[in-house]
């Protein structure tokens, strides 16, 4: 599976331990998936091709790599995908945003779409933002819909998955996975075991 990355860094292996204690307040909860959010977006984006600007430093006149930010649209899955939106608009304050949200039935475990908004996708490289990739039917759905769009590049941003989840999701070769770790399997519930428990109501103290 190419196009699956576990991305391998103390740091976000220290915020992700953090996450998983289940006492830790919801302010918190928004740091620490910022923080892993930021990570992954770099590690995503570090050989990204760059375009050349001149710059007037203090000292002299240069040209400089930098990365076309409004190229990147970062697309949250709502709820939990918005502090991991608010720390990918920290590094890249330019990239826009566009929103998705898909809702799942927590009896049939299956995802049903009830809100898409976008800028215009095409030939822009889109960045999903989702915290956890559970059975990976909220992704799936979420990368069909914008498919539709015809963007140049899908990369999808993600902090916990389950086995079942990446296998459902690597089907799509195209789209590159940047996974913080990957835990056992789910609960009966469709819980990441043992996971975060549910990231948007920790993220927003519901
Ligand atoms: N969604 C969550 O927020 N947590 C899980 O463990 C699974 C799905």
């Amino acid at each position: 599976m190419e196009n699956i990355k576990i991305v391998d860094n103390m740091v976000l292996k220290n915020a992700l331990t953090k996450l998983r204690d289940k006492n830790l307040k919801s302010s918190q909860v928004r740091k620490q998936i910022e923080i892993i959010a930021k990570i992954l977006l770099i590690e995503a984006l570090k050989n990204e091709n760059p375009i050349y600007t001149e710059v007037e430093t203090p000292i002299a006149k240069g040209t400089f790599e930098t990365l076309e930010e409004d190229k990147y649209v970062i697309v949250p899955i709502l709820r939990a995908g918005l502090p991991m939106l608010n720390g990918c608009l920290e590094v890249l304050p330019e990239a826009k945003a566009g929103f998705l949200a898909i809702k799942r039935d927590e009896e049939t475990l299956k995802s049903t779409l009830f809100y898409e908004r976008f800028p215009d996708l095409n030939g822009k490289t889109v960045i999903i933002v989702d915290p956890m990739v559970a059975t990976g039917s909220s992704l799936e759905y979420a990368i069909s819909v914008i498919k539709k769009h015809f963007p140049e590049k899908i990369i999808s941003l993600n902090i916990v998955a389950s086995p079942e989840g990446i296998r459902n999701v690597s089907k799509f070769k195209d789209v590159l996975f940047y996974i913080g770790q990957i835990d056992k399997g789910l609960n009966d519930k469709g819980y990441i075991i043992p996971g975060i428990g549910d990231a948007g109501d920790r993220a927003f103290n519901t």
